[in-house]
């Protein structure tokens, strides 16, 4: 441990040391990748502990991941001995459930409510639009999910919403409607946590004021990509809005790295921040310790094509290193099996499987590698895609366990009421919302009227509620997969052993995250006026699955590679870095082609990618891949184009030409008078080069498609187009 603050200052530039030892005042890093901002952060919160100007209980941090938390009181508890349990460190959403089960009577809430993950909102959003007989086909779900949310991320309300026209007035509806829903039932989903979270505090001035009493220090990683409910929360909490009382909030962040815009992020929170607390002088880093100068390089040249920037130099004494490489294949199964074979070679020369990433922009794009990487035995580790807590029969299992804690959990009622099947039909399933809807009262209510089966499966819930008494989380756990017959039911199926498996895991976690000290749990004095401990190890439990879906994978503690999106790397740093799929299309998307400022987030997403790798980078495209059903032609990302040459190392310096390559539109009497091939690289005197992604029509009427990369995709008559073989 740091005996003293020199030792704990020991190594950090004069800047960082700055930014570490900054008096009592609010502040703003701003800093590239790489640069020390969340060390920087951590080392703060550890300074500020040692020389007494603050006690562990009275900061808050927030990070942007839960393993981003996970790690910063790993790092704090190698620093100094001290017990982080019961800090509040943790994500925006970790915080606000903490605060919400503490308060949960002052926020209207159940002690047990539990959180809607992202497809249990889907269902319950349909569920409405169905009671409220609204057309999905004029009001897709997924978009009216998406209006919700980020309505909720403004920090609006249904009431509070403008709606001039009939249709957003019927999305306002919906809205109205689903709170009331959820209301009912006593869930919250994601963004209710923050907005509840925030009302509570501008309304009840008595918590607000232990609060601001209670955290001096607020510190924020990751700040560029906080939404705006978000800042103001934070504001909240730093007694900003009532004047005279102000803590300090010190926030780190890097406006190329944010890539949250999708869910609400405001890159115009910092300049905000500035302003309203009156920062005076920005700390700026500008050494990065975590890249070789190649790589480095390679990312600041990407970024520099983005014109909203702040403007940062970085800069590193670590050396060219090596330089990057690319590796053209000729379709994802090469690119597949190239990634691998490196893979297995950097592990044979002694790199940790652990400390090599393969990132990718979007997750459909996983499952290849995933095969390939599984047929030589490689262990692997996906975040972010089919999470354990996402499995089916666990949602079945943890349904079982909610509607333990609580039965009016409507969700979970209809996710599990006829699961395993026990004969209760659409019908009197109808009847029952009917009767729930007539009464204003939830689906359980209506239930306990019932006779017949519905009244079999009450009497199974109520008797699992006795059964929980007294017994330990994992002998819970044990009796949502046994006694609602979730276990014998798989036993009868094809394929059940997985997912038997998968059952038996969820009571190796629940015994895990009894037995673990996970730093964000709630604390013995989190307890309410009435001296209840306000939430049961079961509730805790359920909140943490659905918060931290993803990070009780099967194999936590073995070395294995690391594979997710981009997105999900954020923070994040590895020795040896892959960064597959770099093709028009993929990335950039297509998608962000067509939204404002699309472009420039796509580029920042990949500043992100390349400067998570520390000593060796692989970027690598394919002429084609399967994606989603179908074959797709691309050509190289622009992204590759603007790395200068001279810090290029090409893997192999012209692409193993595969003759033949097929799509669905091609048929045999028409290739004849087709003078192109699919996939044949073409060069046009307007839209430069591309490639030949399909034809339509007969010989003197012949179209063809071309993917022009940033042209786009077009559609020319043969007839006329002048194109070049090349
Ligand atoms: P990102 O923007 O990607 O979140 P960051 O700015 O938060 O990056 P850190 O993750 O804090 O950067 O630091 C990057 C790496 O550099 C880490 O491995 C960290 O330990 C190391 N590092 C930071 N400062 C120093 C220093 N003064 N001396 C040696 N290593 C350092
Ligand atoms: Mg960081």
């Amino acid at each position: 441990y740091a005996t003293s603050s020199d030792s704990l200052l020991a190594g950090l530039n004069n800047k960082q040391l700055e930014a570490v030892t900054l008096p009592n005042q609010s502040a703003l890093i701003l800093a590239g990748a790489g640069s020390g901002k969340t060390r920087v952060l951590t080392t703060r919160i550890a300074w500020l502990i040692q020389t007494g100007q603050i006690s562990p209980n009275g900061l808050l941090a927030v990070t942007f991941t839960n393993k981003a938390a996970k790690e910063m009181l790993t790092r704090l508890t190698t620093m100094l001995p001290i017990n982080t349990r019961g800090m509040w460190v943790g994500t925006f959403h970790g915080l606000c459930n903490r605060l919400l089960r503490a308060h949960h009577r002052e926020a209207l809430l159940p002690a047990t409510f539990q959180i809607l993950d992202t497809a249990d909102q889907l269902s319950a959003i349909k569920r409405v639009m169905k009671l409220m007989n609204v057309d999905d086909e004029k009001f897709p779900p997924k978009q009216v999910q998406g209006y919700i949310n980020s309505c909720k991320d403004e920090g609006m309300r249904a009431h509070s919403v403008d709606a001039y026209d009939p249709h957003s007035q019927k999305l306002r509806e919906i809205f109205e409607e689903y709170d009331k829903q959820c209301q009912r039932e006593g869930v919250a989903d994601f963004a209710e946590l923050l907005l509840r979270c925030y009302e509570l505090l501008e309304r009840d001035a008595n918590i607000r004021q232990h609060y601001q009493n209670r955290f001096k220090y607020v510190l924020v990683d990751e700040f560029q990509d906080t939404n705006r409910l978000q800042y103001q929360w934070l504001k909240l909490l730093a007694g900003h809005a009532q004047g005279n009382q102000r803590n300090c909030i010190f926030a780190v962040g890097d406006d190329d790295q944010s890539i949250y815009a999708f869910r609400g992020a405001r890159v115009g929170n910092m300049r905000d921040f500035e302003q309203d607390f009156a920062i005076e002088n920005i700390v700026k880093l500008e050494q990065n310790y975590r890249s070789h100068s190649n790589i480095l390089d390679a990312a600041n040249a990407i970024i520099t094509h983005n014109r909203n920037r702040l403007g940062k130099n970085l800069w590193t004494s670590a050396g060219a290193g090596e330089p990057v490489r690319v590796y053209q294949a000729y379709n994802d199964i090469d690119e597949a099996n190239f990634i691998v074979e490196e893979i297995q070679s950097l592990h044979r020369d002694g790199v940790d499987l652990s400390d090599i990433a393969m990132l990718y922009r979007s997750n459909a794009q996983s499952r290849v590698i995933e095969h390939a990487l599984f047929s030589v035995g490689l262990p692997y580790r996906v975040y972010g895609g089919l999470r354990f807590f996402e499995r089916a029969e666990i949602k079945h299992a943890l349904a079982y366990m909610r509607l333990m804690a609580n039965p009016n959990d409507d969700t979970a009622l209809l996710r599990v009421i006829n699961f395993p099947t026990r004969g209760i039909g659409a019908r009197s399933l109808e009847q029952l919302q009917e009767v729930a809807r007539q009464n204003d009262t939830s689906l359980w209510e209506a239930a306990l009227l019932n006779t017949g089966k519905i009244g079999s499966f009450v009497t199974l819930i109520k008797q699992m509620q006795e059964e929980s008494i007294g017994i330990s989380l994992p002998e819970v756990a044990e009796l949502a997969t046994t006694l609602s017959g979730l276990k014998t039911f798989y036993q009868g199926e094809k394929e059940g052993e997985d997912r038997i498996a998968n059952l038996e895991e969820l009571v190796s976690a629940a015994t895990a995250f009894m037995n673990q000290d996970l730093g964000l749990r709630i604390e013995q004095s989190d307890v309410d006026e009435n001296g209840e401990i306000v939430q049961s190890l079961l509730t805790q439990f359920l909140g943490h699955a659905s918060l931290e879906a993803g990070e009780h994978q099967a194999d936590v503690g073995r070395d294995a590679l690391q594979l997710m999106t981009v997105h999900a790397a954020k923070g994040l740093e590895f020795k040896a870095v892959f960064i597959s799929g770099l093709e028009e299309g993929l990335c950039p998307h297509e998608q962000s082609l067509y939204e404002a400022n699309g472009l420039e987030e796509e580029r920042r997403l990949m500043y992100v990618a390349v400067t998570r790798a520390r000593e060796r980078l692989y970027l690598s495209h394919a002429q084609s891949r399967m994606l989603h059903g179908q074959v797709r032609y691309g050509i190289p990302s622009r992204f590759l184009d603007e790395i200068p040459e001279e810090l290029l190392k090409r893997l192999n310096a012209k692409p193993v030409a595969k003759p033949f390559f097929q799509t669905a539109s091609s048929s045999s009497e028409q290739k004849s008078a087709m003078p192109w091939k699919i996939g044949q690289q073409v060069g046009h005197g307007k839209f430069g080069q591309g490639v030949v992604v399909s034809y339509e029509g007969n010989a003197d009427d012949l179209r063809i498609q071309i993917n022009f990369g940033k042209e786009g995709m077009k559609w020319l008559a043969l007839e006329y187009a002048k194109l070049e073989a090349l």
